[in-house]
């Protein structure tokens, strides 16, 4: 497995496993870490932490893993973000987990919503209770800050943001103490992002791509976006290549992304699935059918929050 090194030292895996949507987790997390899987990405949103925590827990108790050979990331999600909240929820998060430290915790999204008690609704998504999207008043500064006292007091060996676009990153860079260690971003072949990858990767904060086979994902939540769009995996330029190498082309559109220095963690319910994800790395695509790839490229992003909540125009 190749790693990736991070700004603070710490390595992680360059193919994980994503766990947003996945049912049954504690059995697909289990499955995932025999499989050889080490990094799981996990969040508060995709109310399954509990069920993640069996998994690990089963698979460290049967002898499979040890903790420390684990990289289990969560993120905060935007209903955290005063101050005061960021630290209590960790905690929980982490209790969900059964660890007492997170490898990587990220901001999810750049705006902050108001307070919603997990005891009350989880997850909550984007919503307060009457059904309403509400900003709260936390600034990125402040929750960066509350993120980088996780980092002092143990609970996070690396911090990280999502949905971050150039210009907050270069904003967070004038105060953070603790530079981000990764950013997460969707990134395929119709959203190649390569000046967002190019800027972070110079700044060394490692990129980790999500959503790596594009419309895929959010075919099953029924978004037009995708649902009306063709798909990456029959694009005659990723089936041509992938004939080229023998690979399928789910394969090739990973490796696309990790020949561009990005971490992926792709969701597999599947195991044989789930393998052939893991075993993407063990092929090279020479540089013309990467640059093939990249010319897919129609700046199409499925995660707009706009598009499913109608405002929180964070990528406008
Ligand atoms: P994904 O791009 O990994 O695609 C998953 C879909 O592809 C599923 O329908 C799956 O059945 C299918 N698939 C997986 N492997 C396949 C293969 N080898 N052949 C054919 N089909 C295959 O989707 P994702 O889950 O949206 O993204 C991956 C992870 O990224 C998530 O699970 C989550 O951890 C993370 N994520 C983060 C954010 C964020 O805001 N930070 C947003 C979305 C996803």
């Amino acid at each position: 497995m190749v790693n990736i090194r991070l700004n603070n030292g710490n390595e992680i895996p360059q193919v994980g496993f994503g766990l947003w949507k996945v049912e049954h987790t504690a059995d697909v997390v289990y499955n995932a870490i025999k499989a050889g899987y080490r990094l799981l990405d996990g969040a508060f949103d995709y109310g399954n932490e509990k069920e993640a925590g069996a998994g690990v827990k089963r698979a460290i108790d049967e002898g499979v893993v040890k903790r420390e050979d684990l990289i289990i990331v969560s993120k905060l999600w935007n209903t955290f973000h005063e101050k005061g909240r960021v630290e209590p929820i960790t905690r929980e998060q982490l209790k969900w987990w059964g660890v007492d430290y997170f490898d990587i915790f990220y901001i999810h999204f750049p705006v902050a919503l108001e307070y919603v008690d997990p005891n009350v609704s989880y997850p909550s998504g984007w919503t307060t209770l009457d059904g309403k999207v509400r900003q709260s008043k936390a600034t990125i500064q402040e929750t960066w800050e509350a993120m980088e006292h996780l980092v002092d007091i143990g609970l996070a060996k690396s911090i990280g943001v999502s949905n971050f676009q150039g210009s907050l990153l270069i904003d967070l860079l004038r105060y953070a103490r603790i530079r981000p260690a990764v950013l997460q971003v969707e990134i395929h072949p119709y959203l190649v992002q390569e000046e967002l990858v190019q800027f972070a990767q110079a700044e060394g904060i490692a990129v980790t791509a999500y959503a790596s086979f594009g419309p895929q994902s959010f075919v099953p939540l029924k978004w037009d976006k995708a649902v009306d769009c063709p798909r990456l995996f029959d694009h005659p330029v990723v089936t041509a290549i992938a004939s080229k190498y023998n690979k399928t082309s789910a394969q090739v559109l990973l490796r696309w992304s990790t020949q561009r220095g990005l971490a992926i963690i792709p969701k597999a319910q599947n195991p044989l699935r789930a393998l052939e994800n893991l075993d993407s790395t063990s092929f090279d695509l020479d540089p013309e059918d990467v640059k093939a790839i990249s010319g897919l490229n129609r700046n199409l992003r499925f995660n707009n929050p706009p598009d499913y909540l109608g405002t929180l125009y964070i990528f406008a």
